[in-house]
């Protein structure tokens, strides 16, 4: 526990890149509230003993080992990539990308073996070296930090391990992808075996509840009585749905949680059973 006014909880965020603006848009939904400026490295959030770092997201997995940050948002690849002894805590649904290993289009390369004593680019040399000593095939691993795709034109690489989220990159580079190395997704990372911080389990509480409640919407509609039964059968809810009478005795309203996922499928099927005025809200936290 931190004593009340002790040092701030520090809490590690991407200051630029792909992760950056989510991870804003997160903490934001998650109640945090602070002024960055331009510059701004350390800022604090207003009315909480919390301190962000807003550092580049390959850095943050360094910061959380060596203690300086508490709890940081940060790339699944990088958590393998920096090897460190880091505590996943969540996945945050954002920043979705897997590792892949890919070659120039006209390369004979098809399978894993195929890649016994090739060049291979990567921002994610330990990663890279790691899955294919895994698999027992030997390749020469090129570390770089940026442009990996270009690499093969320029003949310092004869194939590629790099990130991909829909693959046009790639594409426009001519390289086909081969094998995939790991899924990744933005994540909240803390030191493994960290002392309780009571201001990092608010802020995980916060956080996880406002991804959950992406996943899901609040429904709510009118339905004839005798419609209950099918209608229910249709959107279980978590426990039930709530069912509330209304001043027609022989209408009710009925209240659920449906998932984000279902909507579509579930509306129609709903409107066929009965149901009318139905309502699809978001939902801003969710706590189970
Ligand atoms: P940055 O290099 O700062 O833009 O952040 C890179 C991080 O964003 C990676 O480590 C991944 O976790 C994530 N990411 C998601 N999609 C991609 C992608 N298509 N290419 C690179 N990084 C991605």
């Amino acid at each position: 526990m931190t004593e009340p006014n002790g040092a701030p909880m520090r809490f590690a965020i991407p200051n630029k890149g792909r992760l950056e603006a989510p991870a804003a848009r997160l903490l934001q939904q998650a109640g945090f509230r602070y002024e960055r400026g331009e510059r701004s490295l350390a800022v604090p959030v207003l009315e909480r003993n919390i301190e962000l770092l807003f550092v580049r997201a390959d850095d943050i997995c360094e910061l959380v080992t060596d203690g300086v940050a508490d709890l940081g948002i940060t790339g699944l690849d990088l958590v393998a990539e920096s090897g460190a002894d880091i505590e996943v805590l969540a996945e945050l649904g954002f920043g979705h990308c897997r590792l892949a290993a890919a070659v120039p289009r006209a390369s004979s390369v098809k399978s894993i073996r195929d890649f016994e004593g090739l060049r291979v680019a990567t921002s994610h040399p330990h990663t890279t070296a790691g899955f294919f000593a895994d698999k027992g095939v030997t390749v020469r691993t090129i570390p770089l930090r940026g442009s990996v795709e270009v690499a093969p034109k320029l003949d310092i690489a004869d194939a590629v391990v790099d990130l991909i989220s829909s693959g046009s990159t790639m594409r426009l580079n001519g390289l086909r992808p081969v094998i995939d190395l790991i899924e990744s997704q933005a994540a909240l990372v803390r030191p493994r075996g960290a002392a309780e911080i009571t201001e990092v389990d608010q802020a995980v509480t916060m956080i996880t509840s406002v991804v959950a409640a992406r996943r899901k919407k609040y429904v709510l509609m009118n339905a004839p009585v005798n419609a209950v039964g099918e209608i229910r059968s249709l959107i279980p809810g978590f426990d039930a749905p709530s069912i509330v009478p209304l001043a027609d005795p022989t209408m009710v309203a009925i209240h659920s949680v449906v998932d984000t996922s279902a909507v579509w499928d579930v509306i129609p099927q709903l409107k066929a059973a009965g149901a009318s005025g139905i309502l699809v809200l978001p939902i801003e936290q969710l706590l189970l």
